[in-house]
């Protein structure tokens, strides 16, 4: 096994997480089975518990590991399937040595960060970098870790020890150290500065670990002078020192790195120049270039909770823009905070009220994502409201289906007061309730996670075309509400049809209104398993609608056969709206996203 480590420093926010799955990519391209290790050094043992609003969202693993969405980006660039252990955090290390000295397995030893916490760390990184994710026996040629934060922080100080004595434990020829810089450019003079980067890698070496690569991000490309200066002082070689500049969407970095041959420079460091072939990126560069020369617009309004911030979202939106660019459209999101559309808006900020329902309005599509917590839920049941009476194509996400569920009860059935028992635990109609797959008193661990096996009931409906006429499917999950089985009949008789079921058929995953153009709403998290090339169906299904082309996708699974107008030059958008403000955004749709604490190039 090879092992790649990715770090980064001056600032956080660098891309470092796009760059260390780009580097993935060529390595794969060159024939390298790749798999990849996600270090966040904070003492959650998880994502699970952390806000979407503060760290982005919590990406979901087959497994039901709930993980940083570096591991999101690492899946969806190497269309792998990673499992929690492939996320560390300081949490899960100190867990298992505590959890190890309270068996007695040290035997009456003192146990210290060195070297009880740093051997743990190698060993955890030696056992998870076997595990084989591509669907393929054996382990991969290369592991790609990146280390989360910036060198220098307090935090990461046992991590990088770590793996200073784990390049040693390897070997040379083993492992290759790449490091993400900053050079910024002043405004006043316009000159690229080296003096950044120059003391950030000063600071790695002063830690113990050697860069054998540099990858500077910055406006532009690096000048011949600067490039011979950070030479110099950091002594690495020129043709070791690639330069990250802004890009209009985030799949030209692979594209980047190899027409700088930062892949021979990685295959020498790895002694693997004779094994690989020269880099196939063709499909890759073929989708870049499409993206970057959509034209015609889909809007489609995102009507969620988190509307500051587009990393709260982040599958999601590369859900969308995936199906978009199968569909040839230029994929433009129109957030809407969903409390802006309720009634007590109206009257206390009129003009907010009035322009997030302009909004909904003019989109071509609706999307309602997962969520906790009852704020914005009205918003939300008007917004799926609208789009089932003004036939909208909708597509509702876990929390987007249960809410459709209960609009329909509320104004097709006329059970005014009916409600989730997650909102309303009174309610005397509870269309949506807690079904716990374990005990029902066990407090803990009762959310329903990961991989689960959908069956179609109905083999004629959207949903099942659109997984091209699967018997099942199997989608990733994060909930504990679920349609209430005792009213879907009730609920089937008014035109709603629970099209795909779980095993025991008492758990409803896949909603349908037949009599809609597209109106579909699902238990689980589709946007999980989206990958570029290879959209997400209900995704796809939505963008389809959304520009008038479902027949087409629902024929022939995909719709660019069939689509060439939409081409010509623009970049993807993503604009914000809230309190009544359109604030434009490149959200993480385009340049190089970062580590998912909101800050974006
Ligand atoms: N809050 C809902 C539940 O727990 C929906 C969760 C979600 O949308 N991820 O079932």
């Amino acid at each position: 096994m090879k092992y790649v480590l990715v770090t980064g420093g001056v600032v956080s926010g660098l891309g470092k997480g796009v760059t260390a799955s780009s580097i993935g990519v060529i390595l794969k391209a060159c024939g390298l089975r790749v798999t990849s290790i996600k270090i966040d050094p904070y003492l959650n043992t998880d994502a699970g518990t952390m806000s979407p609003f503060e760290h982005g969202e919590v990406f979901v693993l087959d497994d039901g590991g709930e993980v940083d969405l570096d591991l999101g980006n690492y899946e969806r660039f190497l269309d792998i399937k990673l499992t929690r252990d492939n996320n560390i955090t300081t949490g899960k290390i100190y867990q298992s040595v505590i959890d190890k000295e309270r068996r007695g397995d040290y035997l009456g030893k003192t146990v210290q960060v060195v070297p009880h916490i740093t051997d743990a760390i190698q060993d955890w990184i030696e056992r998870v970098a076997m595990i084989p994710v591509d669907g393929k026996e054996g382990p991969a040629d290369v592991c790609v870790i990146e280390l989360g934060g910036t060198i220098g922080d307090i935090e990461s100080m046992p991590f990088i020890e770590a793996l200073g004595q784990f390049s040693y434990r390897v070997g040379p020829g083993n492992f290759c150290l790449i490091h993400v810089s900053l050079v910024p450019v002043l405004n006043v003079v316009g000159e690229q500065k080296t003096k950044p980067t120059q003391h950030s890698v000063r600071g790695l070496r002063g830690l113990g670990l050697t860069p054998n690569i540099l990858a500077c991000r910055s406006t532009k490309v690096l000048e011949e002078n600067v490039k011979a200066k950070l030479a110099q002082f950091c002594h690495i070689p020129a043709e070791n020192i690639v330069t990250l500049h802004d890009v209009p969407n985030i799949w030209h970095i692979p594209l980047l790195l190899r027409d700088q041959k930062a892949h021979e420079a990685i295959l020498k460091e790895l002694n693997l120049l004779g094994v690989a072939r020269k880099p196939a990126l063709e499909l890759w560069t073929a989708r870049t270039k499409v993206c970057d020369m959509l034209h015609d617009p889909v809007r489609i309004a995102m009507v969620g909770k988190y509307t500051g911030l587009s990393d709260s979202y982040l599958s999601v939106l590369k859900a969308l823009l995936h199906a978009s660019v199968a569909c040839h459209r230029k994929l433009i999101v129109e957030w809407v905070a969903a409390g802006d559309l309720e009634d007590a808006t109206a009257i206390e900020a009129p003009d907010v009220y009035k322009a997030a329902w302009d909004l909904l309005k003019g989109a071509d599509g609706v999307l309602v994502p997962g969520g906790f917590g009852d704020r914005g839920v009205q918003g939300k049941i008007l917004a799926a409201k609208y789009a089932r009476e003004n036939k909208v194509p909708f597509l509702g996400i876990c929390l987007g289906m249960q809410i459709a569920v209960i609009e329909f009860a509320r104004s097709v059935l006329g059970m005014c007061d009916t409600n989730s028992t997650e909102f309303d635990p009174e309610t005397s109609h509870p269309c949506v309730v807690f079904m716990p797959e374990g005990s029902k008193t066990h407090m803990g661990a009762t959310m329903r996670l990961g991989s689960r096996r959908t069956y179609f009931k109905v083999p004629d409906c959207k949903s099942a075309k659109l997984y091209g006429n699967a018997s099942f499917v199997d989608e990733r999950h994060r909930h504990r509400y679920e349609v209430n089985p005792d009213m879907v009949s009730q609920l089937e008789n008014a035109g709603l049809s629970f099209v795909g079921r779980d095993e025991t058929g008492r758990r409803m995953e896949i909603v349908e209104l037949p009599s809609h153009p597209y109106f579909i709403g699902v238990q689980f998290h589709p946007e999980f398993k989206s990958r570029p090339g290879k959209p997400s169906a209900v995704f796809l299904g939505l963008i389809g609608a959304a520009c008038g082309h479902l027949e087409a996708v629902l024929k022939y699974g995909h719709a660019s056969k069939l689509l060439t107008k939409g081409l010509s030059n623009g970049k993807p958008m993503v604009k914000i709206h809230q309190n009544g403000n359109l604030k434009p955004s490149n959200g993480s749709l385009n340049g190089v996203y970062s580590n998912g604490n909101g800050v974006h190039y």
